[in-house]
């Protein structure tokens, strides 16, 4: 980010004796002529305009005042001896520079309205036009004190509680019943078995991607104009963009008016052509035996094998009741010749949780 300066502006100081405003360039107030001191820091003015005299712009940039000190006068960066004293200035105090005041106040300011008389003087008036008072500056309004009547407290930190508890004691009911089980004696009456193989295929998708990055030998498509990185030099393809102005104090009753700038450098983001595998079908075989077996399939040209999944399902006939099984692979699944006899463990949903032959 790079720094401009865009000018110069004349700040304003309010004496603290008689609340006049002062331009910054003069260093006793011109109400009561109380001295301007390093304690009273520099303010914007309320409507802000860039300065075009050469000898003024000098001044500002001349560097910070410094207050003699002997005698506490303020005098001009380039002074060697107090204009008020003749004291050497190489022993007074420079005033302090670099301070942000603020957003440059460009737009027109409202006017002010003098005290005494009432009548409307200009924004950068600093003494009444009618009667000659000083202007004071329109006080901020003040923030209203925050009430003190409480909010009325909200239901629903309780309402999220009370679910909170019903949710909890829903899970406890469930893993005590889940826990809770009976030992059956079950027959087995039913096995299924059910394998799949994906069939994938090299199907065309669109991507997006900026347009150097495109492995070669794709087609492109629609490309846009988008901003990938900024940085502080001008670059083919680039934008300057810049911050809001703002005001810098000078420690010389002037305020440097500056702005930040980048340079935003666009390049080609594009649509692209890419082939991607992703699955178009499902070979199937399913059966009612031990013998689980994978599908048979054939592949076109541009297609592959993709993932594969089997499926065993035990039936058990208890009591007049059907309780199925799930087995993890085919030599689990072989164990349960049809017919044959098993001690089960089911609960309360009638799942079961345990299984082992029958002697
Ligand atoms: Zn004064
Ligand atoms: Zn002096």
């Amino acid at each position: 980010m790079t720094e401009k300066t865009i000018g110069y502006v004349e700040l304003e100081w309010s004496c603290p004796s008689c609340g006049a405003r002062n331009v910054g360039t003069t260093r006793t107030c011109k109400n009561c002529g109380a001295q301007h001191s390093t304690k009273i820091e520099f303010e914007q003015t309320v409507q802000e305009t860039l300065i075009t005299d050469e000898a003024q712009i000098a001044a500002a940039a001349a560097g910070p005042d410094i207050h003699c000190g002997y005698c506490g006068t303020r005098n001009p960066a380039t002074a060697k001896l107090c204009k008020q004293c003749g004291g050497d200035l190489a022993e007074g105090q420079a005033r302090a520079a670099g301070k942000v005041l603020g957003g440059l106040r460009a737009a027109p300011a409202p006017p002010l309205i003098c005290s005494s008389c009432g009548t409307e003087n200009p924004a950068t008036a600093r003494k009444c036009s009618k009667c000659g008072d000083i202007l004071m500056k329109p006080r901020p309004k003040p923030t209203p004190e925050p009430t003190a009547a409480q909010p009325a407290p909200s239901c629903l930190p309780r309402v999220l509680l009370f679910g909170l508890l019903g949710l909890i004691g829903l899970a406890v009911i469930y893993f005590v019943l889940a826990g809770r089980t009976t030992d059956l004696v079950g027959q087995v009456s039913n096995v299924a078995w059910k394998r799949t193989i994906a069939i994938e295929a090299l199907v065309p998708v669109t991507r997006e991607e900026w347009r150097d990055r495109i492995p070669a030998g794709l087609r492109i498509g629609q490309c846009t104009a988008r901003v990938r990185y900024t940085q502080d030099q001008p670059a083919p393809n680039s934008r300057e963009v810049c911050g809001t102005p703002y005001v810098v104090d000078q420690g010389s009753g002037y305020g440097k008016v500056v702005q930040k700038c980048w340079y935003e450098v666009f390049d080609d983001w594009c649509q692209y052509q890419d082939l991607q595998w992703r699955s178009v079908n499902l070979a199937v075989a399913q059966g009612n035996d031990l013998n689980p077996r994978w599908p048979a399939f054939e592949l076109a040209r541009d297609q592959r094998a993709g993932s594969a999944q089997e499926e065993y399902v035990v039936t058990f006939t208890a009591n007049d009741k059907s309780y199925n099984y799930s087995v993890h692979d085919e030599v689990g699944f072989r164990q349960f010749s049809p017919g044959s006899r098993w001690r089960l463990q089911v609960n309360t949903f009638g799942a079961i949780t345990a299984i082992e032959p029958a002697r």
